[in-house]
């Protein structure tokens, strides 16, 4: 019998999901109350797939879960993954953030004033020394959402677009709930992380890669999207709310963005913007299983990084539950789905309810 499954969200968490699932023909129908994929955080996002980087803040497992990341992007949708590594600069005056930033991560070599110019002309005699994470990769998000949108729709997944909130669950083997800080005040613990974000074009300024320009107070990141259009962000704040970007917002990114080239002055400012970023308090995702639905949540900073490994994770425990996983996210999926079946009866993948 073919098993039918339903996701609540069509954001990066519940459409690599729902990759994962139809790879494994799984019968997937993705409802969304929104008119269009990406109707939340995922819109804002960088699209940096940077673990390397992300230890500075981030535990070991970010790195251990994220570094297959653009592997998977890579596969699931051809050239749309662009690996030229990341470059990480500071202003001499904040050298030392530099020196802090080498000590908390790895997988980097640090550059001198002509290496950071050959790498990134633009930067020329703007640093005298930098750090550059080569593994690292970058995508960019509203490509990659629209594109895994149009592959699923060919792979014969159905989207409910501008569905309820609460769009009907029978006759699904299996739900996921998978609607990001939506969720919040459903999700226990579940906190919003409020990243704003803006898009600058400029003729100006040519990068080939993520460049991030620590600061002690306000680090920033630019991201090309090609066309001359950059993406500049983006602030971390504990809040769900997702309304317009702040003033002072603002100009501390434009005040970052001028300082890593004065050219961003001249910039048209094309778009703000304002995603919430859904959180546990580690900072980790989170898979659990609450009454009849798995919850993926939590993805927080992570998401294009961290969701094509929970994905391929949860679609392999939905299809053949509770074989061995690779620990640690999985061991608290698992140990759920095991108190689930010992709990109930009228609950077992693959059957329907
Ligand atoms: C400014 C910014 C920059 C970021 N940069 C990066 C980065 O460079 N790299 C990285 O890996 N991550 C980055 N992130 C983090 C990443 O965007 C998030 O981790 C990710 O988007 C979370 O994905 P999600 O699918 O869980 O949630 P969302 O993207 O918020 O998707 C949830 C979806 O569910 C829908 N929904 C809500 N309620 C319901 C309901 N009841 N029924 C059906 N649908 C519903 C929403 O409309 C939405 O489409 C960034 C985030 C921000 C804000």
């Amino acid at each position: 019998m073919i098993m039918r499954v339903l996701i609540r969200g069509a954001g990066v968490a519940g459409l690599t999901l729902a990759h994962e699932l139809a790879s494994r023909r799984v019968e997937v129908e993705v409802a969304e109350t929104s008119t269009r994929a990406g109707g939340g955080a995922s819109w804002f996002a960088g699209g940096m797939l940077a673990p390397w980087c992300e230890r500075e803040s981030a535990p070991e497992t970010v790195l251990t879960l994220g570094r297959s990341a653009a592997d998977w992007w890579d596969a699931a949708l051809p050239g749309h993954v662009i690996r030229k590594g990341t470059l990480v600069v500071a202003q001499p005056r904040d050298t030392a953030e530099l020196t802090r930033f080498a000590a908390r991560t790895c997988g980097f070599d640090w550059l001198d004033a002509d290496q950071v110019e050959a790498l990134e002309p633009s930067l020329a005699g703007r640093f005298r020394k930098a750090l550059y994470f080569r593994e690292e990769a970058h995508l960019d998000p509203r490509r990659a959402i629209n594109a895994l949108h149009d592959k699923l729709s060919a792979m014969g997944v159905r989207f409910h677009f501008g569905a309820a909130a609460d769009f009907p669950d029978a006759g699904f083997d299996r739900v996921v709930d998978c609607t990001g800080a939506s969720a919040i005040g459903h999700a226990a613990d579940l906190r919003g992380v409020r990243g704003e974000m803006l898009m600058l074009e400029t003729a100006e300024v040519a990068l080939s890669r993520p460049v991030r320009l620590l600061h002690p107070r306000m680090p920033l990141y630019i991201v090309p999207r090609g066309d001359g259009r950059f993406m500049v962000g983006a602030t971390m704040i504990e809040s769900d709310d997702c309304g317009p970007v702040s003033a002072r917002s603002l100009m501390e990114l434009l005040n970052a963005a001028y300082a890593l080239h004065p050219a961003f002055g001249e910039a048209r400012m094309i778009e703000t913007g304002a995603g919430v970023r859904p959180a546990y308090p580690d900072n980790l995702p989170r898979i659990s299983v609450e009454g009849d639905t798995i919850r993926v949540n939590g993805l927080y900073r992570h998401g294009f990084l961290l969701s094509p490994y929970i994905a391929s994770d949860v679609a392999a425990q939905i299809v053949e539950p509770l074989k061995t996983m690779a620990p640690p996210l999985a061991v608290r999926f698992k140990t759920a789905l095991a108190a689930e079946h010992e709990n109930t009866t009228h609950l077992k993948i693959g059957a329907s309810r």
